[in-house]
């Protein structure tokens, strides 16, 4: 059955402020601003900026928050990863397995090492790698798995591991947008052999700027990327290895230990928020996110799937509610990759996600009344679709 679709209730509406905005970071930071400041004070006056008290305090803070042994900070969620494939060995003449559908940052830190991200597509139903299509996708050169754990979602990372374990790989998890996810009543951060995280300002956990860490059990990954931060300095001056300027800054540690005991609380409002859309949505014909079976997510987007995507978009643009797309194009048809070097054809469930997928307002600020609101202007969407005759369901 085709559908026509509606225009805008009223595109005038549209001038003047956004009802609900997609994101708004100044509520997190109004929430906290004393403690920020104070924090961020205390920084200022002390007069030792990079990798200082205030560094190792937010890396033994954030390491007994996942429950690993070791926590790293560096410069971003990209250095995380790729000083991470590093450690690993991953260099050159390798293969590393990536999601189809990530955001290209986890594709770029494979490429970065010299070697080759193959990429593997999602489960449709939960959009993280899909486990059946991993074992397919390993050769000679494949060195690391490194699952996604896409939109909060936590990836099905029993299984991942079982398949790494029995190929003799390595697995890096992608948690840059899983602060506090969990699989089978552990955190996500020590399921695989190393966890990267992103503390990117619109991530669960944010700093003031930019920010990662990679976490660990494994001693010798955590000491090997303490030297890659610091080029690769074992000690002061001496520098056994090429290695980086990556280093997480002192302000930032500053704020991230201000922010990490609100982690649980923000993400239970994501959760509240999540239910309300998936109990207001039930009946409606979009595609819900759906949760695998021993995941705990995050909630750091919630993403829904519709065919009329694009319009719904508009309709809901013009009603006052800012969506967003994650992602609108997949790594493999960027400009990046499109000339090759990720291993593959075509990817045909990453491309109808990509022209389906929508993320809804989430946070956790967002009111009980602005989730109604963008339920409301969903439903007034699709209940002005109408069935055009004589066309049949492609
Ligand atoms: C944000 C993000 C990154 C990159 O983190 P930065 O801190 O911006 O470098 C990597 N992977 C995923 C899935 C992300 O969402």
């Amino acid at each position: 059955m085709g559908l026509r679709l509606p225009g805008p209730a009223c595109p005038q509406q549209s001038v003047g402020v956004t009802k609900v905005p997609f994101l708004d970071l100044r509520l997190a930071s109004e929430e906290l601003e004393s403690e920020l400041l104070e924090a961020t004070a205390r920084v200022v006056r002390s007069g030792w900026y990079v990798l200082g008290a205030e560094v190792e305090r937010f890396e033994s803070d954030f390491a007994g928050y996942v429950g690993a042994r070791h926590c790293v900070g560096v410069g971003s969620g990209f250095d995380a990863l790729h000083l991470a494939l590093r450690t690993m060995g991953v260099g050159p003449g390798d293969e590393v397995i990536v999601p189809a559908n990530t955001y290209i940052a986890t594709w770029l830190a494979v490429s970065y090492t010299g070697a080759t991200p193959i990429a593997v597509e999602p489960d449709p139903g939960t959009y993280n790698l899909d486990p059946r299509r991993i074992e397919d996708a390993i050769s000679s050169r494949t060195k690391v798995i490194l699952p996604v754990h896409l939109y909060g979602q936590t990836a099905s990372m029993g299984r991942i591991c079982e398949i790494a374990r029995h190929h003799g790989l390595l697995v890096l998890e992608d948690a840059a947008q899983a602060h506090g996810a969990q699989w089978e009543g552990r955190r996500v951060g020590c399921l695989g052999d190393a966890t990267a995280w992103s503390f990117y300002p619109s991530k669960n956990l944010g700093a003031l700027g930019d920010a990662g860490a990679l976490t660990t059990d494994e001693d010798e990954i955590a000491h090997q990327i303490r030297v890659l931060r610091n080029y690769g300095a074992r000690t002061k001056y001496e520098n056994t290895v090429k290695g980086f300027n990556s280093r997480l800054d002192e302000i930032q540690a500053a704020v991230l230990t201000v922010k990490l005991p609100k982690l649980d609380e923000w993400n239970a409002r994501r959760v509240a928020v999540a239910e309300s859309y998936l109990r207001q949505l039930a009946d409606v014909p979009i595609v819900l996110p759906e949760v695998a079976t021993g995941a705990v997510p995050a909630w750091h987007l919630f993403v829904v799937r519709c065919r009329q995507r694009d319009e719904l978009r508009a309709y809901l643009a013009a009603e006052m509610v800012e969506t967003s797309i994650h992602y609108p194009v997949p790594p493999y048809r960027q400009g990046a990759y499109r000339a090759g070097g990720w291993g593959g054809g075509e990817l045909k469930i990453s491309d109808a996600i990509h022209q389906q997928v929508l993320s809804l307002p989430m946070g956790p600020h967002l009111s009980e009344e602005q989730v109604d609101m963008v339920v409301a202007a969903i439903r007034r969407f699709l209940a002005k679709l109408e069935p055009v005759t004589g066309e049949s369901e492609p």
